[in-house]
């Protein structure tokens, strides 16, 4: 019996799971995932219960559901892979063997890392995060009883997963502070490391464009050193200092820590991998999916679907001793709510930026790039279900795998 093992449970380790299972036959290979716990989040919901338009249990659902029959789910944390050995060691004190590893553990918010952020008075009191599930829900605490003041939105570095989502929080916010007839006494501040509202030049002009026409103001190249906790400032390594009311901020993002135990991560925990093939540099036997290796694109999960398609080919030639002869080209699509009913697009890869245009058909969309629509905000609410049924279990999206340049603008 051929054994593969999968360390994580979540959007790429249950689809690496379904897809699998689906293609190795029973009788000769065994696939096992491992997970700390048994509660599958649906991450981009974490966005919308600051806001109260989700409750939190909305979001959670046993990881088990989604696994297919015939595979083995052990629920315990990892501690150490022993790639030299093809071992991995559980904190309940198994030992698993493998033969191939696919690591998919994702990333996690480090507010440990920033002085003053975790250890500071103000943590979860004035200072929230909402990439977690109790951060998100305590921030919605926050939000109802704030009537007015200073607002910091605020980036911490990248890489985060979700690039978008701080955007999206801000956009969210300011169309909740109009609606309940209190935007004129919020200062809202969109404070980020990078030199403009976003990472690429188009989609930072049109998202800069956005916040201005918000009245949001836009505080660049600030990168954060501590928070002064006793008067309420953030302080960037330049000596530069913002007052804030509500601090609303998005920690360091690593990998995780047994990944930098095994001796497997780069600096920041992120496993170095081909990104075209997701094989671990140092380890033929081990590929990683999703946020957990180092591929320069999105943390995201449609990276991490786009990724497990183009992956699971690629594995069964291996498996049968063949050349591996798909090439994962670094696919992101990610929605962005710009609140009062309306999101944006963006599809971008390796080489192309995320540009205006429709999607998926040339000119006739339905959806636009880079552009404001309801249908867009409708798509982000329609994901939610498509998540639980046809994505987790694999099934094919009505959306291409890798890029493609129809109904782009490249002239931009
Ligand atoms: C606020 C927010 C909004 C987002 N919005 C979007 C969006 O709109 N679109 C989009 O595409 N993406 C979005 N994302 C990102 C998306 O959720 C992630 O990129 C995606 O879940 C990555 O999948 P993954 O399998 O790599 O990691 P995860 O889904 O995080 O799974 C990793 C798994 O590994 C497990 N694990 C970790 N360490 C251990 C250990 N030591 N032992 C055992 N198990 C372990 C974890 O418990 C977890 O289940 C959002 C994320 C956030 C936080």
């Amino acid at each position: 019996m051929k054994r593969v093992l999968i360390l994580g449970a979540g959007t790429a380790g249950t689809m690496l799971a379904n897809h699998l299972r689906r293609e190795l036959s029973g009788d000769e290979w065994s696939i096992t995932v491992v997970d700390r716990d048994n509660d599958h989040h649906y991450q981009p919901g974490y966005l919308f219960i600051p806001f109260g338009m989700y409750q939190p249990d909305r979001v959670r659902k046993p990881r088990t559901r989604y696994l297919p029959p015939g595979v083995d789910f052990i629920e315990s944390a990892v501690l150490r892979v022993r790639a030299d050995d093809s071992e991995v060691d559980l904190e309940n004190g198994r030992v698993l063997g493998y033969d191939w590893l696919l690591v998919a553990s994702g990333t996690r918010p480090r507010p440990d890392l920033t002085p003053g952020m975790a250890d500071g008075g103000l943590w979860h009191t004035k200072v929230f995060d909402f990439y977690t599930l109790e951060g998100a829900t305590r921030l919605h605490e926050a939000l109802e009883a704030f009537t007015g003041g200073k607002l910091l939105v605020q980036l911490t570095d990248m890489p985060i997963k979700c690039p978008v989502a701080p955007l999206e929080f801000v956009f969210l916010a300011e169309d909740w502070f109009r609606k309940r007839g209190i935007r004129h006494k919020v200062d809202i501040t969109y404070v980020t490391p990078l030199d403009g509202a976003f990472t690429k030049p188009v989609a930072s002009h049109e998202l800069g464009s956005l916040l201005a026409d918000r009245s949001i103001r836009l505080a660049p190249d600030f990168a954060l050193e501590r928070i002064d906790n006793d008067r309420q400032m953030i302080v960037s390594y330049d000596g530069r200092e913002l007052p804030f009311d509500l601090l609303v901020t998005i920690p360091l993002n690593t990998g995780q820590q047994f990944v930098i135990d095994s001796g497997l991560g780069d600096e920041n925990g992120f496993i170095p991998v081909d990104k075209a093939t997701l094989r671990s540099i140092a380890h033929e036997n081990i590929f990683v999916l999703g946020d957990a290796s180092n591929i320069p694109t999105s943390k995201a999960g449609s990276v991490a679907h786009f990724s497990v398609e183009t992956f699971v080919p690629n594995f069964l030639e291996v498996v049968n001793g063949k050349p591996m002869t798909h090439s994962f080209d670094g696919h992101a699509n990610c929605f962005i709510e710009s609140g009062r009913g309306q999101a944006l697009l963006l599809d971008f890869n390796y080489d192309t930026q995320p540009l205006t245009g429709s999607y998926p058909l040339p000119a006739v969309g339905p959806m636009k790039l880079l552009g404001r629509s309801r249908l867009n905000h409708l798509g982000k609410l329609a994901f939610e279900q498509m998540y639980w049924r046809l994505l987790l279990p694999g099934h094919k999206l009505p959306v291409p795998t890798l890029m493609s340049m129809a109904g782009k603008h490249e002239e931009e």
